[in-house]
């Protein structure tokens, strides 16, 4: 359980769905603040399971949240435009009073300040990528931060392992389980478990 973080004067100034605001302002007050969250880590540079251990030890000391579950690792095949070796993917659940924003600038400053990751090409190779799929059952979308992940539907290497530690959690868009989604996929996209 985490200490309530905001005092409800400071809520309206975060930028935040009006549904999040809400359970954020009763679990305050019951200071029971927690919210599941999950997201997705994928590394195609260097020592690539090293990477994800590392990511996730950094990710288990982000303040107000604790990791309790965690994905096998799956060698994946790399979608998109950008011909590059394959990744190491794997998904984590969050349990975490911090807000989606919190989140992402925690996630963001472990892929610059722990990976250096270098955003040269889009889509490109990287050490590290941290990406937030889902956030409780919150959908928004805002300039840096669009929940659920957009392309989580779309994507075998998300998916294997989401579905892996959360086979019955729903996508909140979408209405069915990541299960469904999964078989929902057309074939392709190689995802093996190491
Ligand atoms: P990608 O993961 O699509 O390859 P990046 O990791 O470079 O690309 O992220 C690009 C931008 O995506 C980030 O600057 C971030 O603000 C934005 N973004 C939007 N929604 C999310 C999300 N749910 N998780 C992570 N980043 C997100
Ligand atoms: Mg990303």
């Amino acid at each position: 359980m985490f200490p309530l973080r905001y005092a409800s004067e400071q809520l309206a100034e975060l930028a935040l769905p009006t549904e999040l605001l809400t359970k954020i302002s009763i679990y305050g007050l019951l200071g029971t603040m927690e919210f599941i969250t999950y997201v997705g880590l994928g590394s195609n540079l260097g020592d690539r399971e090293l990477n994800l251990l590392r990511a996730v030890a950094e990710i288990g000391k982000i303040p107000e949240s604790r990791i309790t579950a965690l994905s096998g690792f799956y060698d994946t095949e790399p979608v998109g435009p950008v011909s590059q070796d394959s990744f190491l993917n794997a998904v984590l659940r969050l349990d975490t009073s911090l807000t989606p924003y919190q989140l992402l600038a925690d996630l963001q400053r472990i892929e610059t300040d722990v990976f250096h990751r270098e955003r040269t090409v889009a889509q490109g190779p990287r050490t590290m990528d941290l990406d937030l799929l889902l956030y409780d059952a919150i959908v928004m979308e805002s300039e840096i931060l669009t929940i659920p992940h957009p392309r989580l539907h779309e994507r075998r290497f998300v998916l294997v392992p989401l579905a892996e530690i959360a086979p019955d959690q729903i996508h909140p868009l979408l209405g069915k389980t990541m299960t469904e989604l999964l078989r929902d996929l057309p074939t392709g996209q190689r995802v093996t478990k190491i």
